[in-house]
């Protein structure tokens, strides 16, 4: 490598910096830093949101976004399966658990978040570790742990009923366990639904044979050596051979400390996504900027996109604001979506709501001066993607706000329409991708990158596929049918 080059060194090889390579390679910012990625996880990185394949059965290799050999493709070094454990930021070193040192002149820090282990009874075993049976679920190693772990048949106790513990709860119950979440809130998924819209899902998940117990904490963890059950508020006991801790995820932020970094909840960081210390930087989850830590990967990627402008100086006047936070999930089967406020805040605010009981859906839009602030969307999510830009956009919506839930066409331009989220890739784009012969969802995904995020705009991927005019690949054999 070349030794003019500066030394770029990104700590943490999660999804921010698989973006965040993305995003320097098409600003070829190789050719100005040798850049090294120091990844604690074994391998190249992947797509974390797909881990319930994972633990469903599927092979690790299957969510995997850049291989090793991408890195070396593109002149990158990747050093996996070593942990960062300090910079020495005077010197400009970076030292290893495994006793190395390197030197940097830029250094990033995109380390993630890390599974609150809440500080129940029994929860450890006498080595310190989490007892056996009792799982965290964040990385590709802990499905595997689980995996091999669950038996058809036992019983799993998964603690928190947001999307983590409901995404575990579905799979461990498709692989035959008798599944109970246990959740402190009244509802499920209270970050992003109201009381209707919890209880619609806790409906659904019920009947999909995974039972809950709500407004309840775990208070201890019993068992032998390995765990058989947990002791609930109330006193009553569930048995279970498997606990999964899905209760929160706090930014990671060990390292950034060991190194005398000022952090807050996450790593303290400004507009431009560095930190106090000069030529050091933070984003994804384990950043903290105007007093916000984000547990989604759209900000992440937003992040990654204006670091990339700032350190190649392509938009040297780029600044990250902030992001507007919206999630769509299908959470164990049931599609969800939900954007900015779950109530009311000001007494001026119109809320409309369309509850339809039988056909479990429930849709609900806040607005304030012409403006949507908020929505909730529960079995029948179609307009989402209609709604995540005009939240977005702070665009004016029609005089009657039903039209937004059920007239979909007209109220974005045609083809303005942002069908992927994630890589915000319009439905003009995807109809020229399918005109120009992408004739599965793996090509238009491949043309576009739509569908290659959380994945949850597929559904209408294959609409669109089926819908559009197709490029006429022989226009021969097309005579001859006719
Ligand atoms: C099961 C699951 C499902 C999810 N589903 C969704 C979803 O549907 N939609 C959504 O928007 N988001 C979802 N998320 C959240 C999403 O995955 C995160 O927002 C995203 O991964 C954050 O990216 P990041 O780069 O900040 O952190 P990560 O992707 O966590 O990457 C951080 C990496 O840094 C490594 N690291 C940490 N410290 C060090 C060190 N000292 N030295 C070296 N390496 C280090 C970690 O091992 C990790 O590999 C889900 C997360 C999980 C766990």
């Amino acid at each position: 490598m070349n030794k003019h080059k500066r030394k770029l060194a990104i700590i943490g090889n999660g999804m921010g910096t698989c973006r965040l390579l993305d995003e320097l390679v098409r600003r070829d910012a190789t050719s100005r830093f040798e850049i090294t990625v120091f990844g604690e996880e074994r391998g190249g990185a992947y797509n974390r949101i797909l881990l319930g394949k994972v633990l469903a059965g599927e092979a690790p290799d299957s969510i995997v976004t850049k291989t090793p050999e991408w890195y070396d493709s593109h002149g990158i070094r990747l050093t996996h399966g070593t942990r960062v454990v300090r910079l020495d930021t005077l010197r400009k070193q970076i030292e290893t658990a495994d006793g190395q040192s390197r030197p940097y002149d830029l250094a990033i820090f995109a380390t993630g978040s890390q599974p609150l282990v809440p500080p129940l009874e029994g929860m450890h075993g006498e080595d310190g570790e989490l007892r056996p049976g009792v799982f965290v679920y964040r990385t590709i190693a802990d499905c595997m742990r689980m995996r091999t772990y669950a038996r058809a048949g036992d019983g799993a106790v998964v603690l928190g009923g947001g999307l983590l513990g409901l995404e575990s709860a579905k799979v461990l119950s498709d692989m035959g366990l008798h599944v109970t979440v246990v959740q402190s809130g009244k509802i499920l998924m209270n970050a992003q639904l109201d009381e209707i819209g919890g209880e619609m899902l806790s409906r659904q998940i019920e009947r999909s044979g995974i039972f809950t117990r709500l407004g309840r904490t775990v208070e201890a963890i019993y068992g032998e050596e390995r765990v058989t059950g947990v002791v609930l508020d109330d006193g009553t006991t569930l048995s279970a051979n498997l606990v999964v801790l899905a209760c929160g995820v706090r930014p990671r932020v060990d390292t950034a400390r060991a190194s005398g970094l000022p952090v807050n909840k996450g790593i303290l960081v400004n507009d431009t996504l560095a930190t106090e210390v000069s030529g050091v930087y933070a984003f994804g989850e384990c950043a903290e900027h105007r007093g916000k830590t984000y547990g989604i990967v759209a900000p992440v990627w937003e992040q990654a996109t204006v670091l990339a402008d700032v350190l190649c100086a392509t938009k040297p006047q780029t600044r990250y604001r902030g992001s507007k936070l919206y999630t769509r999930l299908k959470v164990a089967g049931v599609e969800v979506a939900a954007m900015g406020t779950l109530e009311p805040e000001l007494e001026s605010d119109q809320v409309v709501q369309i509850v339809e009981e039988r056909r479990d859906s429930y849709r609900k839009l806040i607005i304030r001066n012409d403006r949507l602030v908020g929505a909730m969307l529960v079995g029948n999510t179609s307009a989402t993607a209609t709604l995540v830009q005009l939240f977005d956009r702070g665009d004016k919506i029609p005089e009657d706000p039903l039209e937004l839930l059920c007239q979909l066409r007209g109220v974005i331009p045609a083809g303005e329409r942002i069908v992927c989220n994630c890589h915000k890739v319009s439905e003009g784009a995807l109809c020229a991708a399918i005109a120009a012969g992408a004739d599965s969802t793996a090509a238009l995904s491949e043309a576009t990158r739509a569908g290659t995020g959380c994945g949850s705009c597929k559904g209408e991927l294959a609409q669109l596929i089926a819908t559009q005019p197709k490029k006429a690949n022989n226009p021969l054999q097309l005579v001859a049918v006719g």
